[in-house]
């Protein structure tokens, strides 16, 4: 299936093609029509599977662009508020279809102005039913979306919700998305919506399979240590470290910044505004890496997330898919790894049987393993390196005193010294320690907990030998290997 099977005006055809996409997700693929025949639609389906695209595109391609507001977007935050008008900007500036964002914190004025000159507004509940109250703006849209309704009554927005409706036209076609579809939502949908076609993404759809999902047991001291590994090892693009409480954020950023990597907290009292710089930083790529809580990463929208890290497990499978669901997003692959203490895989086995998916438990990588991959990439980017004249000059300005095979080590010792691993050798359990701790674990469940409680921290099982450990293969990336950290060789440029 093609985006072109849709038959959307020309500018939002153009728009999609100059987005970069090429394929229809299965909502948008499922949606689109719908919406184009002019139903009224509740839609369900994760985050990150292009819901904006699925109503902005249809409603954006029947729009008549007459200068009025024809469409209005409900989203519950200010952040989700600017990545849609963001998204719906790229779709429509082709069309002359200007967005205006509202939300609250901010003087009305500007906002108004940009209301009167909008094709589509896109809101915040709180602010819309202000300006809707006070007659400062008066709008007939013939497109109305609820975008995240879940997170809007999860966020208490039910009756402002309500109300807001009371001052839309009766004539209307009504869009409502959401992530899950809990009772309150199907009364509200019952309410707002006339005859709605029902859009669900199936389970299996649902549960991104482009995201692999890993876990290393290591014990509780060893979570600082076998996150350095772990990342020094993976070489992440971009990647989101989830902790559960905000102190242990403060405290990561501490530790991963002297480590040498570019990492930032993002809170959830972080001020707006710096939240914002924040987010900036990490889109462009000035941070590698965000460490986070649960409600600070809420509605983050960046793509190219290559990894996400659990440095806890997270108290609830939800959270557990909303968090690896920032990886793996508009059809790229990603990685969710997950650090686990002993006595934490039986959490694993509940999360895995909830979400309805195996995740594969893997051992740290030793120190020269991760060696042996950056010596991999190391050669594979000297091979691709251009030889520069001024590399030639050095070259015979050190061929005075030393001859070309010395000047050869010399630089090779040079770069490697520079990319050389820290660290302990072995850090967390092996595989065959992991594969007795789950088969205990599963046996004493249920059976009045405690147990025997050999496998938690018993001596006797430090690795052997490397020959019978089992290790995953070391993955031969060849390519531009890039450095997360600031020094150490990375090819930022
Ligand atoms: P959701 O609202 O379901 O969480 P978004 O609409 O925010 O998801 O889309 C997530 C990301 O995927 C966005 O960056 C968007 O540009 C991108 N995207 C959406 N649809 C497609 C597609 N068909 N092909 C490629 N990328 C897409
Ligand atoms: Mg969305």
């Amino acid at each position: 299936m093609k985006f072109t099977d849709f038959n959307l005006k020309d500018t939002i055809m153009a728009a999609v093609t100059e987005a970069g996409f090429t394929e229809p997700s299965p909502v948008q693929r499922d949606a689109i029509p719908l919406v184009l025949e002019g139903h009224d639609m509740v839609a369900q389906a994760q985050t990150g599977t292009g819901k904006t695209a699925a109503f902005g595109l249809p409603i954006m391609s029947m729009m008549k662009g007459d200068g009025s507001v024809e469409g209005l977007v409900i989203v519950p935050t200010r952040e989700l508020a600017m990545q849609v008008s963001d998204e719906l900007f790229r779709f429509g500036k082709l069309s002359g279809l200007k967005t205006a964002t509202v939300y609250g914190g901010t003087p009305y004025g500007k906002q108004i102005d940009r209301i009167k000159q909008a094709s589509i507004v896109v809101a915040t509940p709180g602010r819309l039913q202000d300006l809707l109250m006070s007659g400062k703006i008066k709008i007939n849209p013939k497109f109305v979306v609820l975008d995240e309704a879940d997170e809007m009554l999860d966020m208490g927005f039910l009756d402002e919700i309500k109300n807001i409706f009371t001052f839309l036209p009766k004539e209307r076609q009504t869009l409502l998305f959401s992530a899950t579809m809990p009772n309150a939502i199907r009364k509200l949908a019952e309410q707002i919506l006339h005859n709605p076609k029902t859009v669900s993404i199936t389970k299996s759809e649902k549960t991104n399979t482009k995201i692999t999902q890993l876990y290393y047991v290591v014990q509780e001291r060893e979570r600082d240590d076998a996150l350095v590994r772990l990342i020094d090892y993976k070489n992440p693009e971009k990647c989101i470290i989830f902790c559960r409480m905000k102190k242990e954020v403060d405290r990561l950023v501490a530790h991963m910044t002297a480590q040498g990597f570019k990492v930032s907290g993002l809170h959830g009292d972080m001020e707006q505004k710096q939240r914002e710089v924040t987010i900036r930083a990490f889109k462009s790529g000035g941070i590698d890496i965000f460490i986070a809580t649960d409600v600070a990463a809420r509605g983050l929208d960046v793509n190219d997330v290559t990894h996400v890290f659990n440095y806890h497990i997270p108290f609830d499978s939800e959270s557990y898919v909303h968090r690896i669901g920032r990886t793996g997003r508009a059809g790229k692959t990603g990685e969710a790894i997950t650090l686990v203490s002993p006595n934490e895989l039986r959490t694993i086995k509940r999360i895995e049987k909830d979400v309805g998916t195996k995740m594969t438990t893997q051992v740290i990588p030793t120190r020269m393993e991760v060696q042996n991959n950056r010596n991999d990439e190391l050669i594979a980017r000297i091979a691709e390196t251009k030889v520069t004249d001024k590399a030639i000059d050095l070259v015979k300005t050190l061929q005075h005193d030393l001859d070309i095979v010395s000047i050869a080590h010399l630089l090779a010792s040079m770069v490697q010294s520079e990319l050389s691993v820290k660290g302990k050798d072995n850090i967390g359990l092996g595989l065959e320690e992991i594969e007795l701790l789950i088969e205990r674990a599963m046996q004493n469940r249920g059976n009045g907990g405690g147990g025997r409680n050999r496998g938690r921290n018993s001596g006797n099982r430090r690795r052997s030998g490397s020959g019978d450990r089992n290790r995953h293969g070391r993955n031969g990336r060849s390519g531009g290997g890039r450095s997360s950290r600031n020094g150490g060789g990375g090819r930022r440029d």
